[in-house]
């Protein structure tokens, strides 16, 4: 694991799963179903939960999808998926609350944006009704300030007051503090109101990476809260990825963040279940948690005319992660093995002595033969059409007889 220090924070229980403290930083997940659509919903809270995302948050926006939220946990149990889901609540979270205590009690968090829930006197009247539900039903509440509806009386204020100084500072800067000083007025509130400050997880979630690293510095100067960490609208595909992995990583390697969520839009029809493995492979490259066996894969040169090696990298990389749910079972401490897929014998056989197991592929012009080595010795040379079969048998033998019962 890497040298770094982690921020003391205080630790908050969400279910089963702890967040923050010594802790290990949290994966979280949001669906994007119908959450009146039980079936939908539960199938994809599934999926995601079986990807490994540790906390699940589902949208709680009429009292159709707050009745459907205990039905919602009900299946999930039965299923044995025990994922602690979140509520995540904005505008008419008090009411939704108090009209069905069923979904304040089958939740294992709430999540509620204080600029999403009304003006002035109406403001505090809601967010005291939010703060006094939690207290009733013992359950943490994210507060989670987010740059497209932050406070306006509150900016306003900061940005009147910024005015008037000798030297205002830039209007972005004050935007930032405004962040800032939303959610720990919120926090100070909710305390005030009664909730335990080992109930309250902050998060200022920003579109643009130097916002967002700017503003967790200075969240994480102000007070021991734990912090949920997201690039919030990060975007498409390799953006999306990109953007939130630079953001993400300069934060945790400062050991800010205790829980994390990758916003990618998907695909039209793509798979949901992509943010999970990006949170955990940006954690996992960071050296801070390990989820999946890593494959050390070459990108390949003009010494690598056939696809062959590419093919088996993929083949290897989606096997590993496909036998994960049932590797993690029975398999302690396999998701730290190290693979090498390399393509020819430049730098094959170097990589593949670093890795619990390595194969060197034949490139152009070299002998059609690919040598494996485990843990760090030659142990067969591999020949053939079977190579991929052969070697994946390779791995699974050194998964059976290297890993114990989980
Ligand atoms: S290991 Fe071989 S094939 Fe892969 S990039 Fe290096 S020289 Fe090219």
């Amino acid at each position: 694991m890497a040298h770094f220090v982690r921020r003391p924070t205080r630790q908050v229980l969400v279910g089963h799963v702890l967040v923050g403290g010594d802790a290990p930083v949290v994966v979280q997940s949001m669906t994007n179903t119908d959450t009146v659509d039980i079936t939908a919903t539960v199938r994809q809270v599934q999926a995601l939960a079986e990807a490994g995302s540790e906390v699940v948050r589902i949208t709680v926006n009429t009292l159709e999808a707050a009745a459907a939220v205990p039905r919602i946990r009900e299946r999930l149990d039965a299923l044995g998926c025990r994922v602690p889901l979140v509520g995540d609540f904005h505008f008419n979270g008090h009411k939704l609350l108090t009209q069905v205590p069923e979904c304040a009690e089958a939740l294992a968090k709430l999540r509620i944006n204080p600029g999403n829930l009304g003006r002035g006197n109406k403001r505090d009247e809601q967010f005291a009704t939010l703060i006094e539900v939690a207290c009733r039903y013992d359950k943490p509440v994210r507060i989670g300030v987010n740059w497209g509806s932050l406070d306006p009386t509150l900016a306003a204020r900061m940005m009147d007051e910024n005015g008037r100084l000798a030297q205002p500072a830039d209007p972005e800067v004050v935007m930032r503090r405004a962040m800032v000083a939303s959610a720990l007025e919120s926090a100070h509130k909710a305390e005030a109101w009664g909730l335990g400050g080992n109930k309250i997880i902050l998060s200022c979630k920003m579109s643009r990476v130097q916002d967002l690293i700017a503003v967790y510095r200075d969240l994480s100067a102000q007070c021991d809260y734990p912090l949920h960490l997201g690039l919030t609208e990060a975007g498409m595909g390799s953006k999306g990825i990109v953007a939130s992995t630079a953001a993400l990583a300069v934060l945790l390697q400062e050991g800010i963040g205790d829980t994390i969520r990758i916003s990618l839009t998907p695909e039209p029809g793509g798979d949901r279940t992509q943010e999970v493995r990006v949170g955990q492979e940006i954690l996992q490259s960071l050296g801070l948690r390990a989820f999946t066996p890593q494959v050390t894969a070459c990108p390949g040169c003009g010494r690598t005319t056939s696809t062959v090696f590419q093919e088996l990298a993929q083949d290897i990389e989606t096997y590993l992660r496909t036998q994960m749910p049932l590797w993690r079972d029975q398999y302690a401490g396999v998701e730290s093995m190290q693979v090498a897929v390399m393509g020819c014998v430049v730098n094959g056989p170097g990589e593949s002595k670093h890795a619990n197991i390595g194969i060197s592929l034949p490139g152009t012009g070299e002998v059609p033969v690919a040598p494996v080595y485990v843990d760090g010795e030659k142990t067969v040379t591999l020949k053939g059409d079977r190579i991929a079969v052969e070697f994946q048998a390779i791995v699974e033998d050194y998964v059976r007889s290297h890993y114990g019962a989980a």
